[in-house]
């Protein structure tokens, strides 16, 4: 397998405040264990671009990407939402963040790499049509799988949303077109509070307790998630690779481990090698214990360069 690595220093460069769990350090956290892992030097690494207003606006409405870039401050912090602030260089990070998605779909698409990994923050998956929520500016895998869809005529995408919260902006975006599936496993009840009631043949959306571990999310994959994804049949998998639901998160309360996300991993590439040619651009959503994201972002990884 060949796997690209997307990143771009100024996603380094949105910093909501100093001691701000979503923090840069968790790029360089992940990176390091890459390069300590000898995992870093088999990738092939890429700048992401920044993504452009046409691209956004396939999932963001105009008034909303000019709202953000209006918003944008030359100094200080602006609050766009309870948890979401952006910073002189927030505009330019989530930018990239959103064009890291797009260059991931162009390698994927093109036969380049056989899949992807976008480094980047802030993440995306919270940011609906016209809104900012949960850290989230703008929903960079919703921007790449428009673009595949926009780009390359694909016509059936998945969306495997793994972070412990329910990928609601995502649903927000996608929910009424007939190309896409979300499939999203979350703790419940928790934020954003959303997902729990409006499960489609499409939304495929999975709730689970509170200390949840591997033993339910297996179940959930094994039986909701894979009859949904075969009788979809996706041409590409996207992936919000967050790694919120690990044991050690503060911000959460699941219980998986390293061994997990591989399993999780497998999975995907399980069913992207069945259906999807392999095609897979996983993008990273939250994760927020450095040590505990470090080693289950790299086990992620080295999962989607394996062979097996
Ligand atoms: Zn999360």
């Amino acid at each position: 397998m060949s796997t690209a690595f997307i990143s771009h220093p100024d996603t380094l460069l949105h910093i909501m405040d100093g001691s701000h769990p979503e923090s840069p350090a968790r790029i360089t956290a992940i990176k390091n264990a890459l390069i300590q892992r000898d995992i870093y030097q088999k990738l092939l690494i890429y700048e992401a671009p920044i993504a452009t207003d046409t691209q956004l606006a396939c999932v963001h409405h105009p008034d909303y990407i000019q709202k953000i870039r209006a918003l944008s401050p030359k100094a200080g912090l602006v609050k766009l939402d309870a948890d979401t602030a952006m910073g002189p260089m927030s505009l330019s990070a989530t930018l990239h963040a959103s064009g890291a998605a797009i260059l991931a779909t162009d390698l994927v698409m093109q036969g380049k790499v056989n899949n992807a990994f976008c480094c980047v923050r802030p993440p995306g998956h919270h940011a609906g049509r016209r809104n900012s929520a949960g850290f989230c500016i703008f929903n960079h895998i919703a921007v790449g799988a428009a673009h595949a869809m926009a780009m390359y005529g694909i016509k059936r995408v998945a969306i495997i949303d793994f972070d412990v919260h329910h990928g609601d902006g995502t649903e927000d975006i996608f929910k009424d077109d007939p190309r896409v599936m979300l499939c999203s496993s979350f703790q419940h009840p928790f934020y954003p509070h959303r997902g729990a009631d409006s499960r489609s043949d499409r939304m495929v959306n999975a709730p689970l307790a509170a200390n949840s571990g591997r033993a339910a999310y297996q179940s959930t994959f094994e039986q909701e998630f894979l009859p949904a994804i075969n009788r979809f049949k996706p041409e590409v998998i996207y992936v919000s690779a967050g790694f919120d639901a690990h044991a050690d998160d503060p911000l959460a309360s699941m219980n998986l481990i390293d061994d997990d996300y591989i399993w999780i991993t497998n999975f995907i590439k399980n069913v992207a090698a069945q259906h999807a040619k392999d095609r897979i651009v996983s993008l990273l959503e939250g994760g927020y214990h450095l040590p505990a994201l470090a080693q289950a972002a790299s086990s992620h990884v080295n999962q989607l360069l394996s062979n097996r």
